[in-house]
């Protein structure tokens, strides 16, 4: 069937041990950013002083085991809130982050990206998104942080000067499914509240996860605005990928792996590498190195 492609179905031993590693490191990651265990039996959101520090990942402030803050919340709690309007300790987060590991933060930290990982995980025919409508589509998340994680929160306030946190309330997919629909399991007061506001969040979290099934890191790829951050600092970042071009035999292994659809021996360091380093480990002669340059 046109625009359907199945997944590579013979990994190699090499393939194997990074996908131990990945899905053991990712786990990892996403059980220390909400590790507040009593969160989840009591149904109550943990609010200790580390809440105050930045995690560098889309992990909602009101997930029950959530130990930091998400930045994109913060960024926009930041410029809704009517006093400061710019937060350099958020910002001065996404920049040490970017600056060091850029993308690899979607790689191998975000738990929203194991969500995603997981669903794709599921035994169904999957999408290659054509070319004309894929490449105009990526500027979306672009979009998505301009306008609302930046514009309206400044300019679309109340009487106050307040603005909302639109991104949050409007589109957020992690937050709906950490903060708000495991909180309604665990709170059935909060199921009572539910209105058309959590309708609409819930629809457009089974937009995003069912995407998820079907195209890989559907969210990463065309809606996430914290990847548009990391992304603007992938040509910039210290964790970077070279090819060596004396022994690539040119096989493509690499382009057929890659979850974001990079042709990796031509744009080694694209603004769409999420770094999950899949094209590293399928390449046959070793010819994808990451390093970290001084
Ligand atoms: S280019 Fe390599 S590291 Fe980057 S997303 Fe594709 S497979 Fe992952
Ligand atoms: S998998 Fe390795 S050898 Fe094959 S094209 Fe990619 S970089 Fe070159």
């Amino acid at each position: 069937m046109p625009g359907m492609h199945r997944d590579r179905v013979k990994p190699s031993e090499k393939e194997r041990r990074h996908s131990r590693f990945s899905w053991i490191f990712r786990i990892a990651a996403a059980a220390l950013f909400n590790g507040y265990v009593a969160g989840f039996v009591k149904g109550r959101i943990f609010t200790g002083k580390s809440k105050m520090v930045c995690v560098p990942v889309l992990n909602c402030y009101s997930c029950p085991g959530a130990l930091g803050s998400c930045p994109i919340g913060a960024l926009q709690a930041v410029i809704g809130g009517g006093t400061h309007k710019f937060s350099f300790y958020v910002l001065g987060t996404i920049m040490l982050f970017g600056t060091v590991l850029g993308r690899l933060v979607c790689g191998f930290l975000c738990p929203f990206g194991l969500v995603q990982d997981l669903l794709h995980k599921i035994p169904l025919k999957k999408i290659k998104v054509p070319k004309k409508i894929d490449k105009p589509l990526r500027y979306l998340k672009y979009a998505i942080l301009i306008i609302f994680v930046l514009i309206l929160p400044a300019f679309a306030t109340n009487a106050y000067g307040m603005g909302d946190p639109y991104f949050c309330k409007y589109i957020c997919p992690a937050g709906t499914l950490e903060g708000g629909v495991l909180l309604m399991i665990l709170d059935k007061n909060l199921r009572a509240l539910a209105g058309a506001l959590f309708n609409w969040k819930a629809a457009i979290l089974v937009f995003f996860l069912a995407g998820s099934v079907f195209i890989n890191r559907f969210f990463c790829r065309y809606f996430c605005p914290l990847g548009a951050l990391y992304a603007l600092f992938s040509k910039f970042a210290l964790y970077r990928f070279e090819i060596d071009h004396s022994t690539c035999i040119g096989c493509k292994k690499c382009e057929h792996v890659c979850p974001m659809a990079v042709k990796v021996v031509e744009t080694p360091n694209s603004a769409e590498c999420i770094r999950c380093g899949k094209c590293k480990a399928a390449c046959p002669t070793d010819s994808i190195k990451g390093k970290f340059l001084g």
